[in-house]
């Protein structure tokens, strides 16, 4: 996205990018913005939707541009990802019709005219759910990349979409769960996706679509990690004229700059001194991420069986946490009686809360970040999937690298009790945590000098 002028002289360009405004596709776009930006010096503008916008002041180097949305604030309530983002998706297509005003083309293009001393636009980097943002790009002249936010497995996945329907493992039936799907190993039928809903294949259809429309794509993994899932994209995805799939993950670890929550969520900044009292490895890390949520019978069951296990746990317990409800009730007396060994927030500074030594153990919905950041620091995870990828990923966390285990049915005391026990403990704990470890210095190659994901960034950054 930097060229040579005449001379050798290297002359600045303009990166667009546009994430999907969700937290967990909010924070690796934000963290590629910076990263290019601290590459080459590249100016960065963020356009984003109104719709949980993030926030601007925390990124002074960024410059950022509001686009209409067209979600309905009564959608917007309702926490249903899918919807909101087909929604948005078809608002922003009824371009020329009116409904949105400025349009998302008037707006691009408006940011592509260049004002004096302002560097050219070289392309506009999209999250994959954005395919209406895709069209109004191409009918301005501006071509796409798209970042994955998700795993390689994940895209490798929802790129075979049509063949899953074709061959009838899509829509999954119930007695066919735990079937392997033959052409994409390990997964079973049960990790596809564990959902029969219309709106959940029109987004998957829309991804394929996107991509396949795009001019490269960027993935936020490393090569060592996925490498047979990354060959399988590229093979396919060559095929298809896109010029590169680069690795350059994780996205996290590439700039210095802190994104913390892009969102209005304030990590409670207390956890790290109560870490701090903790011995080295014995706290449990407990958190769904920005949008699982789970019904308040299920919230007393948690806060039972962390109380009976023993261990030490730090817990984010959001606010919406409880389905259906602004405000997470805990039983009676927990707080009090757990008061030595258990803290409970609304939000973590999460990556600090995973670096830290006395986090021995993470208790995750598996949302790919989570996975992730987990990875980059050595933590074993026990995998509590819900929906989109979380079930992909908990997959290869159990079978592909050996670092945590799937919290299979209900949640119930007993049962987490026993998986809280695994986990932290001595027998196949530690086999976990020194296969953890092992992963964790993958990490730290890729993001040497010579490594690989330092190698995609800076090739992803001289692209014309
Ligand atoms: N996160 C955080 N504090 C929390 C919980 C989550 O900073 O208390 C961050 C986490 O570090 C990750 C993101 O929120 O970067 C969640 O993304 P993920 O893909 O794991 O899940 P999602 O929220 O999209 O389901």
């Amino acid at each position: 996205m930097a060229s040579d002028a005449g001379g050798g002289e290297r002359r600045r360009r303009r990166v667009l990018v546009f994430p999907l405004p969700f937290q967990g596709h909010i924070n690796p776009m934000l963290q590629l913005a910076c990263a290019l930006h601290g590459r080459g010096g590249l100016s960065v503008t963020v356009l984003h939707t109104r719709f949980n916008a993030p926030d601007a002041s925390r990124h002074p180097d960024l410059a950022f541009v509001k686009v209409p949305d067209g979600v309905p604030a009564a959608v917007a309530a309702s926490g249903r990802v899918s919807e909101i983002i087909l929604t948005m998706n078809a608002a922003m297509e009824r371009d020329g019709e009116g409904a949105l005003s400025p349009s998302v083309r008037e707006v691009l293009a408006s940011v592509v005219a260049t004002e004096e001393g302002q560097p050219p636009v070289a392309c506009l980097v999209i999250d994959a759910h954005l395919l209406a943002v895709q069209k109004a790009a191409a009918a301005v002249g501006i071509p796409t990349l798209v970042l994955r936010t998700g795993s390689a497995a994940c895209h490798r996945c929802y790129l075979a979409y049509r063949m899953l329907v074709e061959k009838g493992y899509l829509p999954p039936k119930e007695s066919q769960l735990y079937e392997p799907v033959k052409e994409l190993p390990p997964l079973r039928v049960r990790d596809l996706v564990n959902t029969n809903d219309e709106l959940v294949f029109e987004l998957l259809a829309r991804i394929a679509e996107t991509v396949r429309n795009c001019y490269g794509v960027v993935i936020n993994t490393f090569d060592e990690l996925e490498p047979v899932e990354l060959e399988s994209i590229r093979g396919e995805l060559g095929n298809d004229n896109i010029a590169f799939v680069l690795a350059i993950g994780p996205l996290h670890k590439l700039t210095s700059m802190s994104i913390g929550s892009s969102l209005n969520l304030s990590p409670d900044q207390s956890c790290i001194e109560w870490l701090d009292t903790q011995e080295t490895g014995s706290v449990l890390y407990v958190s769904f991420g920005s949008l699982a949520s789970i019904d308040s019978n299920e919230l007393f069951e948690v806060a039972c069986g962390l109380e009976k296990s023993g261990h030490p746990f730090l817990w984010v317990v959001r606010s919406d946490l409880v389905r259906g409800m602004n405000r997470a009730c805990l039983p009676d007396g927990f707080e009090s009686a757990v008061e030595d060994r258990g803290k409970i927030i609304q939000w973590a500074p999460q990556q600090e809360v995973l670096a830290h030594h006395a986090v021995g153990g993470f208790w995750t919905h598996a949302g790919w970040n989570s996975v992730f950041e987990s990875i980059c620091e050595g933590i074993p995870m026990i995998c509590k999937p819900q929906f989109a990828d979380q079930m992909i990923n908990t997959r290869y966390v159990e079978a592909v690298w050996g670092v945590g285990f799937e919290l299979v049915g209900k949640l119930e005391r007993s049962k987490i009790e026993k998986v809280t026990r695994k986990l932290m403990g001595k027998n196949e704990g530690a086999e976990m945590r020194e296969r953890a470890k092992h992963l964790k210095n993958k990490v730290s190659h890729c993001l040497k000098s010579d490594g690989s994901s330092q190698i995609a960034i800076d090739k992803l950054a001289v692209y014309k």
